[in-house]
């Protein structure tokens, strides 16, 4: 896996990472945020729904009382009231309601009927909820908050109606009945008022104040991915690959002459004996010394004999095919590796540089000519092996009085 591709996944990883936790806390936050603002519209309902009880428990109630022989007229009673107001201010907020629920109601339609609802109103009763009176509670069920504050019997007016049946207004008791909404007791919890809203635009609201906040979020992280790679680009990994593409042209290659070095040379070699095993090629190894080098150097000076090495390796490379290698592995002796080349071929080079030496020597001097030795694989023996039966030409070739080639044609390929 290359650097660039370790890099991204990382970076990926953890602006990911960064994402689903920003978006956990953030959705969180949103919710929050706006379910506060819902109860808080409930709150301000319930204030409003309370205020209008307590103007007309205050003040109609009493103008509407005409003594004992009144009539029962339900524009008197502030959970009415209350409840109309609330129904008229909610004409245009779909979903709004006020309503109250009571166990027993003179009124059947404001009974309690739902479950869970009455559970509420017992557990208030019985002291399991503990009761305040500034105190609500908040429920969400189906989409929808309901806020409830519980109704407890602190005026001794409510009993007027809500007492016994027979001190209740003839009226209301031809109305009503004479079975429910009587026999409440002062001080007792006999149901709630409740305020519902629903949840529907405030979720959107939310949904939307989140996607707000997610796309530029998304779009930031992708800027500094683009950003972090176009920098990863330039500043590390251009200059890490000149870096490296220098440091492995230095371990490969001969400072003096440019060509390979031996280890280069033993790296390759391997990969070309595998390559002809594999077609059954003939591969060749050249060796060639400069001759009588050491003059060059006692005579014209080092800087003059490093000169003859460079241009010897130039001369040499210039006569070369593409596929066949060059290297300087001793101090003044090459080694040319030779794929695809029979004996006779690398003989045929070998001469043909060697005449190119010879020329160099007479119309350059102090350049000198080279002593060469030739050996091909034999399909069997290792690259050390071949290249010192090459070398050991080589030095029959001095030992025959040097600028000359010497074929080494011991071993035959037999596999
Ligand atoms: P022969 O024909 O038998 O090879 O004789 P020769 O003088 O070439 O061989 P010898 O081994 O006696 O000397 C080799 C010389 O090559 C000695 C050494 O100073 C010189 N030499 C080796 N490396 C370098 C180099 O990098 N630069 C220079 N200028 N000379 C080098
Ligand atoms: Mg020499
Ligand atoms: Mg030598």
């Amino acid at each position: 896996m290359s650097f660039r591709t370790k890099f991204n996944l990382v970076l990926l990883l953890t602006f990911g990472l960064a994402l689903v936790l920003a978006t956990a806390y953030f959705r969180n936050e949103v919710q929050q945020a706006t379910l506060d603002e819902v109860k808080h519209e409930a709150r301000l309902s319930l204030q409003a729904a309370l205020a209008i009880r307590s103007y007309s428990s205050r003040h109609v109630k009493k103008r509407l009382d005409l003594g004992e022989d009144a009539l029962f007229n339900p524009d008197g009673v502030p959970a009415f009231v209350a409840m109309e107001t609330m129904r008229i201010l909610f004409e245009k907020y779909p979903g709004y309601q006020y309503s109250e629920a009571v166990l027993n109601p003179l009124n059947l339609t404001n009974e309690a009927q739902e479950p869970w609802i009455r559970e509420i109103i017992e557990n208030y009763r019985s002291g399991k909820t503990p009761y305040a009176d500034a105190e609500v509670s908040t429920h969400i069920r189906d989409q929808t908050l309901h806020l409830f504050r519980p109704i407890k019997i602190t005026d001794a007016s409510c009993m007027a109606c809500h007492g016994r049946v027979e001190d209740a207004p003839l009226n209301m008791v031809r109305i009503y009945g004479d079975t429910h909404g009587y026999g409440w007791k002062l001080g007792e919890i006999v149901g709630l008022q409740a305020v519902t809203v629903p949840l529907d635009r405030a979720r959107e609201r939310s949904a939307a104040a989140f996607g707000s906040f997610l796309w530029p979020m998304v779009a930031v992280l992708l800027l500094m991915f683009a950003a972090l790679n176009i920098l990863l680009q330039y500043w590390v990994i251009n200059p890490l690959s000149a870096q490296n593409f220098k440091l492995s042209h230095q371990a490969t290659t001969d400072p003096l002459t440019g060509v390979m070095n031996r280890r280069s040379f033993m790296d390759h070699f391997q990969l070309e004996m595998e390559a002809a095993r594999y077609k059954y090629e003939p591969l060749s190894v050249l060796v060639f010394d400069l001759d009588l080098f050491k003059t060059v150097n006692d005579t014209h000076g080092h800087d003059k004999g490093d000169l003859v090495l460079r241009d010897t390796a130039s001369l040499v490379k210039a006569g070369l095919r593409s596929n066949d290698k060059l290297a300087r592995i001793g101090g003044e002796e090459f080694a040319l590796l030779l794929p695809h080349t029979t004996i006779a071929g690398a003989k045929g080079l070998a001469e043909n540089l060697r005449r190119l030496m010879e020329q160099q020597s007479i119309q350059n001097p102090p350049r000198t000519t080279g002593s060469f030795g030739i050996a091909t694989w034999d399909g069997r023996e290792s690259r050390e092996s071949l290249l010192k039966r090459a070398d050991d030409a080589m030095y029959a070739a001095k030992a025959a009085g040097r600028n000359c080639v010497v074929v080494d044609d011991s071993v035959h390929r037999t596999n």
